[in-house]
């Protein structure tokens, strides 16, 4: 019988779970020849998330957990959810039922039955988010496909059915830092879109601010595109010759005319104009630096406290 694995992180979903459970069971328990089990991820809920999994656990020998020793992010938990599956075929799904269960047949069909290697979801619209937010990602997703050599789909969700080969892909990606949409396109493979529509979360809040995504962001381009580097280089040679150009123009001036004090402001611009370069190159290279310095770091994504997973053979 072929296997899949179904890993779900949850940071505090105590309200979700019960209802995410009792709607995906059904599902995936008629879907033919095919043994489906969960990997829930806690990734460290404050609330009474972890609990829930243990009895769970307990009623149903298909599900699996890890729980966290704190929060490490979403990012970790689905490495560790992929580290620890064993199956032939390996999904990720939130656990807020905004990504529809029942699409699970037809993904899990499109890489059993037909040529794909991936079934992956994408959200066809951004109902229920903020305008500016929604502006911020569509920008996002043009500059990091320009500069980078991942190519990101607008709207492509984490939710996804893969093949064996895949995951092992993804796992052989060593870095600590881990843009997961970057990473799930840079390994490439056949991959087939279904289209979905945006569901409101079923209960509980976003843990993603406008802030998370900013900075969710810049990891996406700094992790995927060394093109920032090149864009400070740029721009400190343009200014620079500009800088020269106009040197070259006072001293004619004076030269031919005499000095005069009244270049006071434009020395104070230019002041502010070149620090402020300088600043800003300097926070580019810094951002680079910095994730070097985590990687050189080498430190496990996340710590584990409690599962009920046995260590794969291989890691003993
Ligand atoms: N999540 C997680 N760790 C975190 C934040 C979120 O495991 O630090 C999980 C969360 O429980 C949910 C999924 O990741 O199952 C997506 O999170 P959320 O719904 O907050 O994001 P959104 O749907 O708004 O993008
Ligand atoms: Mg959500």
């Amino acid at each position: 019988m072929n296997t899949l694995e179904l890993i779900v992180p949850c940071y505090n979903e105590e309200e979700s779970l019960p209802a995410f459970y009792d709607t995906v069971t059904p599902i995936v328990k008629a879907i033919k020849d095919f043994s489906v089990s969960f990997i829930f991820v806690d990734d460290g809920s404050r609330d009474k998330t972890a609990n829930i999994l243990k009895d769970l656990a307990k009623k149903d020998d298909k599900v699996k957990y890890i729980s966290f020793s704190r929060n490490f992010g979403k990012e970790a938990a689905m490495l560790a959810g992929m580290r620890m599956s064993t199956a032939d075929y390996v999904g990720i799904i939130d656990a807020d039922l905004q990504h529809s269960p029942k699409l699970i047949p037809e993904m899990l069909k499109a890489v059993t039955e037909e040529d794909y290697d991936i079934a992956a979801a994408r959200r066809t619209d951004r109902k229920g988010e903020a305008k500016i937010k929604s502006a911020f990602s569509r920008q996002f997703y043009k500059v990091i496909n320009k500069i980078s050599d991942a190519n990101i789909e607008e709207g492509a969700q984490d939710y996804r059915i893969m093949k064996r080969k895949v995951v092992n892909a993804i796992l052989s990606m060593p870095e600590y830092n881990r843009f997961s949409k970057g990473i799930f396109s840079w390994v490439g493979y056949k991959t087939k879109w279904f289209e979905h529509e945006n569901q409101e979360r079923f209960a509980g809040t976003s843990k993603w601010s406008f802030w998370n995504l900013l900075t969710y962001a810049i990891d996406g381009i700094i992790g995927f595109s060394t093109a920032p580097l090149k864009i400070s280089f740029f721009i400190g040679g343009l200014t620079s010759a500009f800088g020269f150009v106009y040197a070259l123009y006072t001293i004619v001036k004076t030269l031919c005319f005499g000095s005069d004090v009244k270049g006071y402001p434009s020395i104070i611009c230019a002041v502010f104009i070149i620090g402020g370069l300088i600043l800003l190159s300097l926070g580019i290279i810094g951002e680079y630096i910095s994730r070097i310095y985590m990687e050189v770091k080498n430190r496990p994504n996340y710590l584990i406290s409690e599962t009920n997973i046995l260590p794969k053979d291989d890691e003993e």
